[in-house]
């Protein structure tokens, strides 16, 4: 569903043609790495390397992929729509359709000739697939081919882009025109749940994952699971919340207080807010994955909650909620020109409360540009 197919949605909300996503080249570009990756042929079962190779979308099919051929299969529920969204994408392979199980092992095993060097994904096979691939492609060289498609897909194109940037919108303007519910005293549940309406009916196809509603003492839980708590005045309440437009995800932290919280948890959170301006700040094209963690980590150590913040300050986001590249103390990599990443810093005290502060940002050249852009007002 695209954000023009909604009838609610605010006049400022931008519902401009999508720019067009360059599917059709990524083939090229995955064979393109097998000879350096040391393989003949991949085997793509995760479903978000599937999409992104072919544009289909459905819950099952696989993709082999040799050096100049590519052949999808998948069951008889995606008859039309694999032909559909494959032709749309100006996708070339061939798709054969209506086979399931070890008959769809069979048909992939035909197609490489023993003693190919056949990559499998093996952060996404399970060891029952193994042994039955293991079985099918009897005489072929089964690898571990490592991320090879996710390698890829870290950078982002024009479209994805565009697509990520609706669904940051999308959940600005859900977040901003639901504040006034705030100073009401929702629960936690009747907030989230608000957000995830506000989200869907301004285009939004889904969550891109439950929402995180925290509030008070809450707050010191960093995936806290909203509950039947009230939200009240003068408390810390953390809200991490995404959705997703046709595949792509965004991820927003806002904390917000109605009315004065207090000195204590004004200092938190100008303490957090200075710290994901480092992160931020930090974020440009060849700089190291983990000096940003670093930027951001630094400002709360200095402020003597280290310990406090118990995660790392960011990831990717695309097809995927979390994706390469991590953005950690224990990253080895470096950040490249369009990879699509989030700072979020937090400080969390057991018993009292936290702070999360947190941006989607498109990595260019001298900086990085947010696609989150709701203000960060504590008080409202
Ligand atoms: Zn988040
Ligand atoms: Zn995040």
């Amino acid at each position: 569903m695209s954000a023009s197919a909604s009838t609610n949605a605010p006049a400022e909300l931008s519902t401009a043609p999508l720019a067009p996503l360059e599917v059709g080249a990524r083939l090229g570009r995955l064979q393109a790495r097998l000879t350096d990756a040391e393989l003949d042929a991949l085997l793509v079962t995760k479903l978000a390397n599937v999409r992104y190779l072919t544009g289909f979308t459905g819950s099952a099919g696989v993709l082999l992929v040799t050096r100049d051929r590519a052949r999808f299969v998948t069951d008889g529920r995606y008859n039309q729509r694999a032909h559909e969204e494959l032709d749309g994408a100006g996708v070339t392979a061939e798709v054969e359709i209506g086979l399931t199980g070890a008959a769809q092992r069979e048909l992939l095993a035909a197609a490489v000739s023993p003693g190919t060097r056949l990559g499998l994904e093996e952060h996404s096979v399970t060891w029952a697939q193994q042994i039955d691939y293991a079985t099918a492609f009897d005489g072929v060289d089964i690898a571990p081919a490592g991320e090879l498609v996710e390698a890829l897909r870290r950078v982002k194109d024009a479209g994805e882009i565009d697509r990520i940037g609706r669904a940051c919108a999308i959940a600005d303007d859900a977040f901003q025109s639901l504040l006034p519910m705030l100073g009401e005293r929702p629960t936690e549940q009747a907030f989230a749940l608000a957000l995830e309406f506000a989200m869907r009916e301004r285009g939004a196809s889904g969550n891109s994952f439950d929402p995180i509603v925290a509030s008070g003492p809450n707050g010191s839980k960093p995936h806290h699971v909203p509950s039947a708590r009230v939200i009240e005045r003068n408390e810390l309440v953390v809200c991490d919340f995404g959705c997703i437009v046709e595949g792509y995800c965004s991820d927003m932290t806002r904390t917000v207080s109605v009315g004065d919280p207090g000195p204590d948890a004004r200092h938190l959170y100008d303490v957090v807010l200075q710290s994901q301006a480092a992160g931020r700040a930090a974020v440009a094209v060849d700089v190291a994955c983990a000096a940003v963690d670093r930027a951001s980590r630094d400002v709360i150590a200095d402020a003597g909650w280290a310990d406090a913040f118990s995660h790392s300050t960011g990831h990717g986001v695309g097809l995927e909620i979390h994706e390469a590249p991590r953005v950690a103390s224990t990253a080895g990599d470096t950040l490249l020109l369009n990879d699509v990443v989030t700072v979020e810093p937090g400080v969390y005290l057991p018993g009292i409360g936290g702070v999360r502060i947190e941006d989607t940002l498109v990595v260019g050249a001298d900086g990085s540009e947010a696609l989150t852009l709701t203000p960060k007002d504590l008080v409202l």
